[in-house]
């Protein structure tokens, strides 16, 4: 079981997924991309039957969504059933339909349950774990929290970057009213109590992995 966990949430584009990849990294710890559950329970709304919005709610999520997912952070994949989904659950559809699905509360009490059982069977010493509200809800005992922001421009940038766009305006549209429907659900804005802001905005990727590992050098074990 990781001993050490580090809780990081921020909006889309602030760069906390390929940060806490490199973190965990240069580490050997293990990654866990948790928008990746909530975007694979979206393709099977979208692709299998019985996954219905109204079936979510009622489903019990744990026997009847076969969920997997690699915390390494050298070797990532998805995988619902035995279909590969890494690629899917990046479309721009499943992008589309995924706040609809993260806003069920029982898909969020499913996702957290999930999470921490992840959490508690990697089998690295430490794990970075990112999120939305992985610092205030899911892993609020998590020994490192941090909240990784951008400004709204410097995130639309690096969205764009990243999904090879040179017109970004469909990004900009699809960026904001995503992080404006998650934040109706969650607030990943402001750090709550305990939690360490870094805004990287005048930063840039080298120089916020090692904020980040700073912060966690800091951190005082605690045992779970
Ligand atoms: O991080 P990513 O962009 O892949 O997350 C996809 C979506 O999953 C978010 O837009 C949000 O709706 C949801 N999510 C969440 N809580 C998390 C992680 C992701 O609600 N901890």
């Amino acid at each position: 079981m990781a001993k050490q966990w580090v809780a990081i949430d921020g909006p889309a584009g602030s760069g906390k997924s390929s940060v806490s990849k490199q973190a965990a990294r240069e580490l050997h710890w293990g990654y866990l991309d948790t928008g990746a559950a909530y975007r694979a329970l979206t393709w099977a709304n979208q692709n299998l039957p019985g996954f219905g919005l109204d079936d979510l709610v009622e489903l019990d999520l744990a026997t009847a969504f076969d969920y997997s997912i690699s915390v390494d952070p050298n070797h990532y994949w998805v995988h619902v059933g035995e279909v590969d989904v890494t690629e899917a659950i990046r479309e721009a559809s499943v992008a589309e339909g995924v706040s609809l699905v993260a806003r069920i509360p029982e898909v969020r009490a499913f996702m957290k349950q999930l999470t921490r059982a992840l959490v508690e069977e990697c089998p690295a010493p430490g794990i970075i774990v990112e999120g939305r509200d992985i610092t205030t809800v899911v892993l609020p005992d998590a020994q490192t929290r941090l909240l990784l922001t951008a400004s709204e421009e410097v995130r639309l940038e690096r969205r764009s970057a990243e999904l090879g766009l040179a017109n970004n305006q469909q990004v900009a549209r699809q960026v904001s009213q995503r992080d404006a429907s998650d934040a109706k659900v969650v607030d990943f804005m402001t750090p709550a109590d305990g939690v360490t802001l870094i805004d990287s905005s005048n930063l840039n990727f080298a120089q916020t992995v090692a904020a980040v590992l700073e912060t966690i050098a800091k951190a005082t074990p605690k045992d779970h």
